[in-house]
């Protein structure tokens, strides 16, 4: 298994996606991190749906997508290197056994495994586009949970955005105009440059053009679902 999949990698589109929380994949030698099976097909591994809705996407625009394909319960790739949850010891109240009291050198290699090459694939795509003079748009694509904590989360999508707002806002007012859907505008979650990694690392950093979005789960069950959110989603960025 290796630490990423690229899709299109020479893709003619202007958008790069990226799917941080696409697989729930544990390597074997760190045996499930001790947890049964039901905890590792629930969104504490993985962002459910997300990986179908990226490469539906990919498709439409002929862009260049990458996806992690470790679980953020092996390491949280959107997190930032010193991220006390970077490798978390529980997540949503579920204690992850095999992350307790890992240490120095475990991390290290966790970080070389898995957070590295990963992240080295999203620059190889982004670098050879630049060489090429071919502009991007980085798309982060992510999913949430219908509920949390007990309260249900009413924003079918979400948009996450941080100082730069041009295409959040442009994309938001395309989501918003058939009037049909609830659109959440940094809610649940904004772009946070301290605690967000992937769209901060990639883009800010370059200053590209950007999105952050999340699908709520129950939206996005199975290929179909997908393939239409992607669509609607798509309709929206053009
Ligand atoms: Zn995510």
């Amino acid at each position: 298994m290796t630490a990423s999949r690229i899709l299109r990698p020479q893709g003619a589109g202007r958008f790069v996606l990226l799917c941080d929380h696409a697989s729930n994949y544990i390597p074997a030698e760190l045996h499930d991190l001790g947890l049964p099976a039901s905890e590792l097909a629930r969104h504490i591994a993985w962002d459910i749906g997300a990986a179908g809705v990226t490469e539906a996407l990919s498709e439409i625009f002929d862009a260049p997508a990458i996806l992690c394909e470790t679980s953020r319960l092996v390491i949280d790739c959107n997190r930032h290197l010193d991220a006390a949850d970077l490798i978390p010891e529980v997540s949503h109240g579920t204690v992850i056994p095999g992350n307790l009291h890992l240490d120095k050198a475990a991390r290290a290699d966790r970080i070389e495994r898995w957070f590295h090459p990963y992240h080295d694939a999203v620059e190889s795509v982004l670098l050879e586009r630049e060489a090429r003079g071919a502009p991007s748009i980085a798309v982060s694509i992510h999913s949430m949970t219908p509920s949390l904590a007990g309260q249900p989360r009413p924003w079918q999508i979400a948009l996450s955005s941080h100082l730069d707002r041009s295409l959040a806002d442009a994309v938001l007012a395309a989501l918003r105009r058939p009037g049909d859907i609830a659109v959440g505008d940094n809610q649940p979650y904004d772009l946070d440059p301290e605690m967000d990694f992937s769209i901060p690392f990639h883009a800010l950093r370059r200053r590209l053009p950007h999105l952050q979005v999340e699908f709520r789960q129950d939206e996005i069950p199975d290929a179909a679902t997908q393939r239409r959110w992607a669509l609607r989603f798509a309709q929206a960025l053009r």
